[in-house]
């Protein structure tokens, strides 16, 4: 089978091309032709070796994922779905703002972490992506865009790790897939531009802090562990205390000074001022301070099957205001591509549940399972 150019960061693409007998400088202007320039076909390489083009014509190939669909939003904002096969299918969403070009990134088909709150969750999980499907997104965003503007300068500065599935429970194709973001010889982003967010995976966030130290939004949605294990069902595995602790070590490999904490404002159940003050002394005990640490509060994106409402803007400013008063640095965040189903948490692509995860979180809210489709019937099955 073809190797996936799109797989290699570039150390795994100087080893790919010594196998072939190439050196490896070889590797630097490869990569270049097909993340700076959008290149897939080897025959365009016009520097490469007649020879190297022939090898590689036989043995692989630049093989981006294909657009099922494109949804553009009032507000500039532009939804893509991706086929991954198999019945599956993930969603990148491009945000632009005067200042940036922000690309969200889905890690994983579905997600197996189950949050009450998501959509995503809410569908199951099927598979890892691999590196080059995560890369891919952002290959095919970024050629897309200069071509469809007609220009010839970086387009997306920014990447978010909050599309579809957790990315610390995809760590090794996870991994990968941003040192090709960060390498000058590819997209060239600053660490500072490109965030992992996560629900809390605490052992990966060490080893993020060691291989690869990019931004961190942490996925908090409460101040306790009985709150937080109720929305986040991680929580269990890894509590508050924990989480907390490893952000706090995260700060000393960070490419910024603080640690994002999101916090999806759900009416009723997370958004009262208690609740807020409650979120201050943990920063501050955990911090010894509150510089080290940003609130980004997003307002919950409904859908039916959560049962959840979206918390009232005189609740999110309240809320707000008694983080701000103690001294938290926070923001509201603004919803985006809305009309196009492309907001935080909407996402949810289409997934085949293979791994009974939707069952699962019936189960642990003690609901009925209502049924849903064969294949979680069979993942249970198995
Ligand atoms: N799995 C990772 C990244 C993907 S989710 C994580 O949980 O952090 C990206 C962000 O969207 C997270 O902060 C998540 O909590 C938030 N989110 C999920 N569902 C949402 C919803 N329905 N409305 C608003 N934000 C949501
Ligand atoms: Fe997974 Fe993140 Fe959604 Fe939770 S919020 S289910 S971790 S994608």
């Amino acid at each position: 089978m073809a190797a996936n150019l799109l797989d290699y960061d570039l150390e795994g693409l100087a080893l790919f091309c010594e196998r072939l007998g190439e050196k490896r400088f070889r590797a630097v202007q490869l990569f270049r032709w097909i993340h700076q320039k959008g290149a897939s076909d080897f025959d365009a390489m016009t520097d490469l070796a007649k020879s190297l083009r022939e090898k590689l014509k036989g043995c692989a190939d630049v093989k981006s994922l294909s657009v099922v669909s494109q949804h553009m939003s009032t507000d500039g904002t532009i939804k893509w779905l991706f086929d991954v096969g198999a019945g599956d299918a993930v969603e990148a969403v491009f945000i632009p703002e005067s200042d940036r070009g922000t690309l969200c990134i889905s890690s994983q088909a579905g997600c197996a972490v189950g949050c009450r709150f998501c959509s995503t969750g809410h569908q199951g999980f099927s598979r890892n992506l691999t590196a080059g499907e995560i890369v891919s997104q952002l290959w095919f965003a970024e050629h897309f865009l200069r071509k469809h503007l007609g220009r010839d300068e970086r387009i997306i500065s920014n990447v978010v790790m909050m599309g579809m599935g957790e990315p610390l429970q995809n760590y090794a194709e996870l991994v990968p897939s941003l040192r090709v973001m960060l390498d000058d010889h590819a997209y060239g982003l600053s660490r500072r531009r490109v965030t992992v967010s996560t629900s809390g995976m605490v052992p990966m966030i060490d080893r993020l802090g060691q291989d690869c130290p990019v931004a961190l939004a942490v996925s908090l949605h409460a101040p306790n562990d009985a709150l937080r294990e109720s929305l986040v069902p991680l929580n269990k595995k890894h509590p508050i205390a924990q989480l907390m602790d490893a952000c706090v070590r995260y700060l000393a490999v960070a490419p910024r000074d603080f640690v994002t904490f999101e916090y999806c404002m759900l009416d009723g159940v997370n958004d009262t001022p208690e609740l807020a003050l409650q979120l201050v002394e943990l920063l501050r005990a955990s911090g010894g301070g509150l510089s080290w640490c940003k609130v980004n509060l997003i307002p919950f994106n409904p859908f039916t099957a959560s049962g959840l409402t979206r918390s009232s803007s005189a609740r999110v400013e309240a809320f707000s205001d008694v983080l701000s008063r103690a001294g938290v640095v926070t923001t509201v965040r603004k919803t985006r591509g809305g009309d196009i189903a492309a907001a935080c948490g909407q996402l949810a692509g289409d997934v085949k549940d293979r791994t009974g995860a939707v069952v699962r979180m019936h189960k642990r809210r003690g609901a009925a399972w209502p049924g849903r489709g064969l294949a979680a019937v069979t993942a249970l099955v198995e």
